[in-house]
């Protein structure tokens, strides 16, 4: 036995799917410990995600994983048990419109919805336009363009024929403090979290995961270690060996997202919502100050910058992804104008292959994954949180997930879910819609 010191499980990040995995570990009896080079809890790109809670996906198991999250958000004190010294993060129940365009997301959801039983309506176009006057319902996209085609200011081409709202999506208020929150919740159940500490390298010997080194070369030792670094995934897969092996890869993508004051005479803070335009490719949500946030939805058109190094990307807005964004909003919102002030965050997403993550076991033994986030994880989080804990308990306990892929009866709806359709042997699933979106 050495005389390192020794956990049940050790989790690399201390975000906020980090910090759901830490807290239903500690639930189950295991002695975890977070560790994340940042200060604090939430300090890595959870800090910048927008913290939208929305079911549409391409998929079921997408569309039903995000179902589920709809229920942790609502009861968010009562799922963690404790008050949080600093408060506890506040769900934002806006809704959601899907705009409906020919060939748009909408037609790949809304029979999901139909199976899953997710609450919805489907709008024609004058209810959309009593319920947000202050949108124009033109079709200036198919294909999305960006402001330098001489086509962008062109008349609208027909018209948007509705949106299916749902009720029960919004965002969350503060996504730093959300993983905080599950910070406070794992160390009620003994959970360890350890900051400014940062993982040099994956101990492991004859296919058995060991523990961790530390830069300053201390080592913990535990039988269990959880990758849950965010846009670092692929740095620590790497340092495990077990990256070659896996079929799916993860990629650290550079997302802008803008903030604009909402028009005079909209308070789109209080009566906006949350909104996916696949006609101009954006999605939008009221922020705090009554302010609007604007997102890309990844149209074709639009540039994708692949990050080799996620400890040093240009986190500087910029100009053509601003006007991008902001113009296609105009489009939308024709009273916006064209704010002068360029604000909003810059960070990174872990993108898999299909946009779609990776929860799963690896080639070596003891070694779990929960990356690829894709920029639509943060409301799958403390689903995510339950179905590795499941996940790691069932394989540490002799489970052969690779033959016999895990199914996790979810906590609230009851929901059947395969941890198989997240594996990090799939093919690239076709039916993603290659997109923020899943
Ligand atoms: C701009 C943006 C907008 C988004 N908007 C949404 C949205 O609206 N809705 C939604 O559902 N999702 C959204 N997402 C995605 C969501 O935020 C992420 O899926 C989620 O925050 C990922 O959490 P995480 O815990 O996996 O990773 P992170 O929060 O990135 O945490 C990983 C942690 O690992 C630590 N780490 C890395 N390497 C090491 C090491 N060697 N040693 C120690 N620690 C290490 C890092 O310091 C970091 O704190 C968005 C993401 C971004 C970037």
């Amino acid at each position: 036995m050495s005389d390192n010191e020794r956990f049940d499980a050790i989790i690399i990040g201390a975000g906020v799917i980090g910090g759901a995995i830490g807290f239903e570990l500690a639930k189950r009896g295991y002695r975890t410990i977070n560790i994340d080079k940042l200060p604090a809890a939430g300090f890595g790109s959870t800090s910048n995600s927008c913290a939208i809670v929305r079911a549409h996906y391409s998929t079921y198991d997408g569309v039903a994983m995000a179902y589920e999250g709809f229920f942790y958000w609502k009861d968010w004190d009562n799922y963690l048990e404790v008050e949080d010294e600093r408060g506890n993060a506040k769900y934002m129940q806006c809704g959601t419109v899907l705009l409906k365009v020919p060939g748009g997301h909408h037609e790949k959801v809304r029979p999901q919805f139909d199976a899953i039983g997710v609450p919805y309506e489907d709008w024609d176009r004058e209810t959309f336009a009593e319920r947000f006057p202050f949108y124009d319902q033109g079709i200036y996209g198919n294909p999305v363009k960006r402001p330098d085609d001489e086509a962008f200011w062109d008349d609208a081409k027909g018209e948007i024929t509705g949106a299916i709202f749902t009720p029960d999506s919004g965002y969350v208020s503060d996504p730093q403090l959300t993983s905080h929150n599950l910070q406070r919740a794992a160390e009620a159940k003994g959970g360890e979290f350890r900051f400014n500490t940062e993982i040099t390298d994956i101990r492991r010997a004859d296919g058995q995961v060991l523990g961790v080194m530390l830069a300053d070369d201390t080592q913990i030792d535990a039988p269990v270690v959880v990758n849950v670094a965010g846009p670092h995934s692929f740095v620590i897969n790497k340092m495990a060996g077990v990256y070659d092996s896996m079929n799916i890869k993860t990629k650290a993508l550079r997302h802008e997202v803008h903030h604009v004051p909402s028009p005079e005479g909209i308070d789109f803070e209080a009566d906006g919502i949350h909104t996916s335009d696949a006609d101009l490719g954006i999605y939008i949500r009221p922020e705090t100050g009554n302010n609007i946030l604007i997102g890309s939805e990844d149209p074709e058109c639009d540039p994708q910058v692949w990050v080799d190094d996620p400890d040093h990307f240009d986190n500087t807005v910029s100009e053509e992804q601003w006007n991008a964004q902001v113009l296609r909003f105009a489009r939308r919102m024709p009273s916006l104008g064209i704010p002068r002030e360029k604000r909003g965050v810059v960070d990174l997403y872990d993108v898999t292959d299909d946009w779609i993550p990776i929860y799963d076991r690896t080639d070596l033994d003891g070694f779990y994954v929960a990356i690829g986030s894709s920029g639509n994880q943060f409301k799958n989080a403390p689903v995510a949180g339950w179905c590795m804990a499941e996940l790691i308990d069932k394989v540490e306990h002799g489970h052969d997930h690779d033959n016999d892929p895990v199914v996790v009866t979810t906590r609230y709806t009851g929901l059947e879910l395969n941890i198989g359709f997240y594996s990090r042997n799939r093919e690239i699933n076709p039916d993603s819609s290659f997109s923020v979106n899943g």
